[in-house]
């Protein structure tokens, strides 16, 4: 297999690469609810863009309690589950909405490339980049993709807290998952999820525009 670093985007009209949602049977280390089963990425050749190391990439977590406020941070190692860093304590009972679902609905999807210019635009945390014109609705829409530049991030690289060496930005998660699951009310939050791959970390953190 050859290093492929384009990067993709989630579309749900396929199948094959992995899914949202499903049950979850962890559960959050601050309210006691099941984590939610945000993405589980099993498409090999985008396990392997990444450099991620185990059979499948799972993005979790509660948006219920404060976990949802700072980053949540676990050790996916082959067989193992470890939560690493948590923000802790009860938010109000119609946070993030009222009747928020106990699990994001399973949904499946295909990974397709990114467009070739998009996926190169470098990641350069210091600078407002100029988009190119004909790119613009791309990057101005909220998506859900495996690498590339995200519709938001912070601008400063992320350290892994086990071995303080720097994560790699792997997922954007939409705050619009599909089939009427929406993460929460404000349509620019997105999820971004970052990795380390020697330690097989994963850290996911809201962010907003
Ligand atoms: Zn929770
Ligand atoms: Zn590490």
């Amino acid at each position: 297999m050859s290093v492929d670093h384009r990067g993709f985007w989630f579309d749900q009209r396929g199948t094959g690469s992995g899914h949202f949602g499903g049950p979850s049977a962890i559960g959050c280390p601050s309210c006691g609810r099941p984590l939610l089963n945000i993405v589980t990425l099993s498409d090999p050749n985008a396990l392997f863009c990444l450099g991620w190391k185990q059979s499948e990439l799972r993005v979790l977590f509660c948006w219920r309690c404060r976990v949802s406020q700072g980053p949540f941070v676990y050790d996916q190692s082959e067989g193992s589950f470890q939560i690493v860093r948590h923000e802790s304590g009860n938010m109000s009972d119609d946070f993030p909405y009222e009747a928020y679902p106990i699990e994001v609905p399973f949904l499946d999807f295909a990974l397709k490339p990114l467009p070739k210019a998009l996926a190169e635009l470098q990641l350069d945390f210091n600078e407002d980049v100029e988009w190119p014109h004909y790119l613009t609705l791309f990057l101005e829409t909220p998506r859900s993709q495996v690498l590339g530049r995200p519709f938001v991030y912070e601008g400063h690289v992320q350290a892994c807290p086990v071995c303080e060496g720097p994560m790699n930005l792997t997922l954007t998660i939409d705050n619009d998952i599909g089939a009427g699951y929406i993460q929460t009310e404000d349509s620019s939050v997105v999820l971004v999820v970052w990795s380390c791959n020697n330690c097989s970390i994963v850290q996911v953190a809201q962010q907003c525009d």
